[in-house]
C-alpha cells in the first residue's frame, strides 16, 4: 500500500496543509481542506478516506489491521506523520471480547473457567493447560518454581498473623 500512487497523491496531500504550532512539542500540519462532522481530515488516496491516516501510511507505514489512528497532538485537524499513532481501539476489542462465548481453543466462557484481566477474559483450563505442558517440558525447573511460590504464600500466611497448617 505504501507509495502506491506516489507523488501525485502525496504533491496534493502537501497543498492542503499548512504548518502551525499548536501545543504540542512540535508544529502541527493544520489541514485546511475539508473536514468532517467529527472534525477530521478528508482526504481521499490509497484506499484511505482521511489526511490523517493517509499520512500515517505514507510516512511511516501501514496502519495495523483494526488500528485506529491516535493524535498525540489532540488536534484533530493535524496531519503531522510524528503526532500520528496506530493504536487497537481497546474499547471496541473489548466489547467484542466480551461477545465470545468461547476461548480460542473452544472451552466455553463460564464463571469458573473464566480469569478477568485487564485485557480481556483468561480461559482458565488454557492456562492450566499451559502451565502442565511447560511442567512436563521443564520437569527439573517446575519442583524449584513451586517449592518457591508455596515458600512465599507461606511467608505472607505467616506476615498476614495466619497460622496453622497449609
Ligand atoms: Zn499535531
Ligand atoms: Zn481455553
Amino acid at each position: 500500500m505504501r507509495f502506491q500512487s506516489g507523488r501525485q497523491s502525496i504533491s496534493r496531500f502537501l497543498d492542503k496543509i499548512e504548518v502551525v504550532q499548536m501545543a504540542y512539542t512540535s508544529p502541527c500540519w493544520k489541514w485546511t481542506a475539508s473536514t468532517d462532522a467529527a472534525g477530521y481530515s478528508r482526504f481521499g488516496a490509497n484506499g484511505e478516506r482521511y489526511a490523517h491516516r493517509f499520512s500515517y501510511a505514507f510516512f511511516i507505514g501501514d496502519i495495523p489491521d483494526g488500528c485506529h489512528v491516535d493524535h498525540l497532538c489532540n488536534y484533530r485537524t493535524c496531519v503531522n506523520p510524528l503526532h500520528l499513532e496506530a493504536v487497537l481501539p481497546a474499547v471496541n476489542w473489548k466489547r467484542r471480547d466480551e461477545k465470545r462465548t468461547h476461548c480460542v481453543n473452544g472451552h466455553e466462557f463460564t464463571l469458573k473457567n473464566t480469569h478477568p484481566s485487564t485485557n480481556g477474559r483468561i480461559c482458565k483450563t488454557c492456562r492450566y493447560d499451559r502451565i502442565k505442558a511447560w511442567r512436563e517440558r521443564h520437569p527439573e525447573h517446575s519442583r524449584t518454581v513451586e517449592t518457591a511460590s508455596k515458600q512465599r504464600w507461606r511467608l505472607a500466611q505467616a506476615k498476614a498473623g495466619r497460622t496453622g497448617r497449609y
